[in-house]
């Protein structure tokens, strides 16, 4: 996936001058009367050596239809949900009007990279519009003309900015599954769990430091490593860094070292001891892993001192299910760092789970899936008049994200959007990984 920008901004202030002039083509009609362009438009936009996808709302330009309006505002909120930067067009010339304010709000509310350009600016009058462009909130207009070329210098460098400031979690979430590309993995879990230990059986090397005592390691890196030739970034919860002191032998995993770790990783394998009861060891970082929308393997470590192994792992296997109904199906391995026996069944397992979590389903299998879902299970009709789920599409991988069209979101009950989520991780082969479902009003908007 490349970089996905969305063109926002009320009818007639020159979206689809400034979409034509990325895209370098004529792709839009482009007239001086509203309402002329008519479609939503995506195209593979180039600006230097930067190369996006631009979405353009301009199609439902018309200020005559009054019914447009609410169409209009779903386009350009699915759009903006959409996009990593919104490029906000305003016409200086024609000063600010209410419905700019009411875009601005829309963008506003979602947190997202804006760039705010203050179109027509080639003209004379357009001072004043720029002064009142500050007003919106969306931070310094750029100067701009699409049509006379003015200020492209300046909104390419805010993009280049942008891109380069982007956290690498977030670019490496643009790039899908890319075997040249490291696999990100990071091992957590207590201290004494055998993070160590296990690190450094997988790596072959004694770098990492090991002891009994909780704590001895503290820092975290990441290590360049391969398994089977693919490339493997393991991110060093343990430290090889630095022989750390202990310093409380009862140190906790901590809150921000399990983040830190989460958010770089794209799978993450959460070791538990074996010996250690299930309700003392924190499976709050697997919800962590859970809503950070990353991959999860649980491997149960120290399994060389369990004596009744299959019961155990019975029990296990209901405990993980019961507190992590969330991720149901995610593999569970039993192994022994120290003695090395199970190992082999880690990294399969990981890369396994990262094809789940990378998988995507096309529109056609979906529907028809949706179709027969609502059939075996229609959804409720709340004060009489039935829910009606009308269309379904994967709006993103890593981890599976798809948008739900439907009448009255607000009605659909959570046991049935559960439902449908675990149809779907029995259907299309999700086990183990967050599945997210968005619910959106209306109707199908890309028909
Ligand atoms: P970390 O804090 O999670 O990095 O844990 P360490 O790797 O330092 O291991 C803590 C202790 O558990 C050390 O004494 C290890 O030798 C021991 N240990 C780790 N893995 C196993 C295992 O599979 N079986 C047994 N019996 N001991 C283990």
């Amino acid at each position: 996936m490349t970089l996905s920008i969305a063109i926002i901004g009320r009818p007639n202030v020159g979206k689809s001058t400034l979409f034509n002039r990325l895209v370098g083509k004529q792709l839009a009609l482009v007239d001086d009367r509203p309402g002329v362009t008519r479609d939503r438009r995506d195209g593979h936009g180039k600006l230097f050596d930067l190369e996006f996808n631009i979405v353009d709302t301009a199609g439902l330009d018309d200020v005559d239809d009054k019914s447009l309006e609410g169409r209009m505002r779903q386009q350009s909120e699915i759009a903006i949900n959409e996009a990593q930067v919104i490029l906000f067009v305003i016409d200086a010339r024609a000063g600010i009007m209410p419905m700019d304010k009411f875009f601005a709000n829309l963008v506003r509310k979602k947190a997202k990279k804006v760039i705010l350009l203050a179109n027509k600016a080639e003209s004379k009058a357009s001072q004043s519009g720029l002064y009142e462009a500050y007003s919106l909130g969306l931070g310094d207009p750029i100067e701009f003309s699409g049509a006379h070329g003015i200020g492209i210098d300046d909104l390419y460098e805010a993009l280049k900015s942008y891109v380069e400031s982007m956290p690498p979690e977030d670019i490496d979430d643009l790039e899908e599954d890319n075997p040249d590309k490291p696999l990100r993995l990071a091992i957590i879990g207590q201290p004494n769990a055998g993070k160590s230990t296990l690190i450094n059986k997988m790596i072959g090397q004694d770098r990492l430091l090991t002891g009994p005592e909780a704590g001895i390691t503290r820092d975290a890196i990441a290590i360049d490593w391969s398994y089977n030739n693919r490339k493997i970034a393991l991110w060093d919860t343990a430290g090889i860094r630095k022989k750390a002191r202990v310093k409380d032998k009862l140190e906790k995993l901590s809150v921000a070292d399990g983040l830190r770790a989460v958010k770089f990783a794209e799978v993450v394998v959460l070791l538990i001891d074996a010996t250690v009861p299930l309700e003392r060891q924190d499976l709050s970082i697997a919800d962590l892993i859970s809503r950070e929308g990353r991959a999860l393997v649980i491997a149960i470590n120290k399994w060389d001192l369990i004596k009744n192994k299959p019961a155990t792992l019975k029990n296990l296997q209901l405990e993980v299910e019961r507190l992590l109904p969330q991720m149901a199906g995610v593999p569970l391995i039993t192994l022994s760092a120290e003695t090395g026996k199970g190992m082999e069944r880690l990294m399969p397992a990981v890369l396994e789970i990262y094809a789940i979590w990378n998988k995507r389903i096309t529109t056609a299998q979906l529907n028809k899936w949706l179709a027969f879902q609502v059939d075996q299970h229609p959804p409720p009709a709340p004060g009489g008049r039935r829910i009606k789920l009308r269309y379904i599409t994967q709006t993103r991988p890593r981890p599976p994200t798809f948008a739900l069209f439907c009448s009255r979101p607000d009605d659909l009950p959570e046991s049935y959007k559960r439902y449908l989520i675990n149809g779907m991780r029995l259907d299309f082969g999700l086990k183990g990984v967050p599945i997210r479902i968005h619910l959106r009003a209306g109707k199908n908007p890309y028909a």
